[in-house]
């Protein structure tokens, strides 16, 4: 199913993100996670591609056990600053021949010492991917601004031409400040982008994050989240409930602002996932019409 159907019949969209192992590590792993995900049935799962410039191509082999095995719709991510046009188109066809219908664009990371020039910027993906077949295309935004954009409005000048060559949805980058968004979206809109955006809400639940993917995003970290991180880093069970009580805290106020969805970058952890899950489930049941069963 294409999500853009999701976004036409529900009032918020629910779904996760994993990333595919290591290539050298047991993809057993990934199948793990995903049974022990089995009874939750986000709307959709999206597998990261490449992540660092690394070549991987297990994206496609993850998006058919999503599909087939698991019956949840896949979101493939696609990559393109590193590849050629025939590298491209083959990761394409590829996953279009698996049954996927639903692929994130993305310009992707850079790779010191790569130099491959086809592709600049996801617009240029948006609009190769649209030329070759009518799947959606999702789009990734940045409430705090991407990392290389010289201001936010620039970068928001840049999403709308993504947009307008072909994307139906953005996923946000992760972010701790719910007013920051609220603003951010206010600007979006302004700028003439109306399609649906699903908030990035990472659940901060290990030390370890704060100094790697957090820091690697920029993201800003609320006095809140320093308090948090300050009193618990050394207490791994007490961080684990902080993390997933502030996460919930962050998409209970999201979804009571009007958000068209959550996109829970779940970090391959289910024990994190059916946590948030049992907090939240009941109410996004409710917005979109689902009758609780006691
Ligand atoms: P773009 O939309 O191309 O933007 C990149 C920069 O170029 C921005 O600063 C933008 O303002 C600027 N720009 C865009 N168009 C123009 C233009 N016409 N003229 C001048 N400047 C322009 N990376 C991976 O490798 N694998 C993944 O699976 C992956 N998944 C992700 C999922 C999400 C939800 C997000 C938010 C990011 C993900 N990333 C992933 C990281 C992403 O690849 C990087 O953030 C990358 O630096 C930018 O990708 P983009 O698609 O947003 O790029």
């Amino acid at each position: 199913m294409k999500i853009s159907k999701l976004f036409k019949e529900k009032k918020a969209v629910y779904s996760f993100e994993i990333f595919p192992p290591k290539i050298n590590d047991d993809i057993g792993k990934i199948y793990k996670t995903l049974s022990e995900l089995k009874n939750i049935k986000p709307d959709y799962i999206s597998i990261t591609y490449s992540a660092g410039g690394s070549k991987n191509s297990r994206t496609k082999e993850i998006a058919q056990i999503v599909k087939n095995d698991y019956n949840i719709e896949p979101l493939a991510h696609l990559t393109c600053i590193n590849s050629t046009r025939e590298e491209v188109a083959d990761a394409l066809r590829g996953l279009i021949d698996i049954g996927v219908e639903n692929v994130l664009a993305l310009r992707g990371d850079r790779v010191e010492g790569e130099v491959k020039s086809d592709f600049k910027y996801a617009s240029e993906l948006t609009e190769f991917i649209r030329q070759y077949s009518d799947i959606d295309i999702a789009g990734a935004c940045y409430p705090e601004g991407h990392p290389e954009s010289v201001n936010i409005v620039e970068d928001i000048r840049h999403m709308k031409i993504k947009v307008d060559k072909g994307v139906s949805h953005l996923n946000s980058q992760l972010f701790f400040d719910n007013d920051d968004y609220l603003k951010y979206l206010d600007m979006v809109r302004l700028a003439g982008i109306d399609v649906p955006i699903q908030a990035g809400i990472m659940p901060l639940v290990k030390a370890s994050q704060f100094g790697g993917i957090v820091k690697m995003t920029g993201a800003k970290l609320p006095s809140k989240i320093s308090r948090m991180y300050n009193k618990f880093a050394d207490d791994p069970e007490a961080l684990m409930e902080a993390g997933i009580a502030y996460a919930t805290d962050q998409i209970v106020d999201l979804l009571s602002s009007g958000v068209e969805g959550i996109h829970l970058y779940i970090m391959n952890n289910a024990y994190v996932a059916k946590r948030i899950t049992e907090n939240i489930k009941p109410i996004i049941d409710k917005l979109n019409g689902v009758k609780q069963t006691v």
